[in-house]
């Protein structure tokens, strides 16, 4: 499969208020490719870059330095009519749907609003509309309904539906249902995998839950601190984590089993995430991590290949 997306030692700082030097390095040098179809999942806690990355990847945010590869364009040069395709082509769905969409706005005048900015005539737009609710699993009763009459699992919806009526190829969804009641969060789940199918789209899935991230991503990065910290296929990540990072994250999924629970707790990481703004030297883990050695706080591990299917960002598995 040929990659839709080549992303190269991504970064994007943001001042911080009252500093010219200091900046919150939330992308700190980023590289990973998305082939066509695929779902590459991005997974880390609060804080770690995820939604940054998503944002700039999309150049809803102008990366500080680094390059992103569109269809084999580089997308950091795009102006005028070229990055209007560019912004055709590529959409967001964003973690809460009730501030997604405008309040003011029907349903109807909230899907149209896309298509008129973009010229795309539907001819007859009621018609048309009514058939592509009924593919996101509404209906025509919604048309007319202003964002408050519907619940938070019909408004996620309503904002997947806006986000792929310009037919795009690469869609980022941002934590898109955990704002969302558990009982909604796995049907949703489920629509935007019939949608992938059916429209042919490449996802980048963000989410602080690893879980979720497996059941639906291909491969998965696990992000700390602005950095990759594990690539590699989804099951391999999740069953066989090598980063002790990805353990941590994997031991806070709930497992029916007290005893593997047990094993599992141990791993667990030592305190809060430092500071994007004034990152641990060496590997940025290296604060919380059960296996420090002194090589970890000199020196940044490189994200180094393991096998054909795994990247790993640490020097247990790195040859010195
Ligand atoms: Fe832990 Fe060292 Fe690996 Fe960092 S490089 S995750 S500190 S063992």
């Amino acid at each position: 499969m040929s990659a839709l997306i080549t992303v190269e030692d991504l970064k994007k700082y943001f001042g911080v208020r009252g500093s010219f030097t200091k900046k919150v390095r939330a992308v700190d040098g980023v590289s990973f490719s998305i082939a066509r179809g695929e779902t590459l999942g991005v997974v880390g806690e609060s804080g770690c870059g995820k939604t940054t990355l998503g944002k700039t990847v999309l150049r809803l945010y102008e990366p500080t330095s680094g390059r992103i590869y569109f269809d084999g364009k580089d997308v950091t040069k795009l102006r005028g009519d070229e990055l209007k395709e560019f912004r055709r082509n590529t959409q967001m769905v964003f973690q809460d749907p009730h501030t997604s969409l405008n309040p003011r706005l029907t349903i109807a005048e909230t899907l149209l609003e896309p298509l008129k900015e973009h010229g795309v005539d539907v001819g007859d737009a009621e018609a048309y509309l009514v058939k592509q609710l009924e593919t996101v699993g509404l209906s025509a009763e919604h048309l007319y309904r202003y964002p408050h009459e519907l619940s938070g699992g019909q408004k996620q919806r309503v904002a997947i539906l806006r986000a792929i009526l310009l037919k795009p190829k690469f869609v980022v969804l941002d934590e898109p249902t955990s704002s969302l009641d558990v009982s909604v969060q796995a049907q949703i789940l489920e629509l935007l995998k019939s949608l992938q199918k059916s429209h042919n789209l490449t996802y980048m899935f963000i989410s602080h839950d690893i879980a979720v991230v497996k059941y639906m991503s291909d491969r998965m990065a696990v992000m700390y601190l602005g950095k990759i910290a594990e690539l590699g296929d989804s099951d391999s990540v999740f069953t066989n984590p090598l980063h002790p990072y990805s353990s941590a994250l994997i031991s806070s999924v709930p497992v029916p089993d007290p005893r593997t629970a047990r094993s599992r707790a141990r791993v667990k990481p030592r305190g809060e995430p430092p500071s994007p703004i004034n990152p641990p030297s060496g590997c940025r883990f290296h604060p919380r991590c059960p296996h420090v050695m002194s090589v970890c706080r000199a020196r940044e591990p490189p994200l180094a290949e393991v096998d054909s299917k795994r990247q790993v960002a640490c020097w247990l598995y790195i040859k010195q």
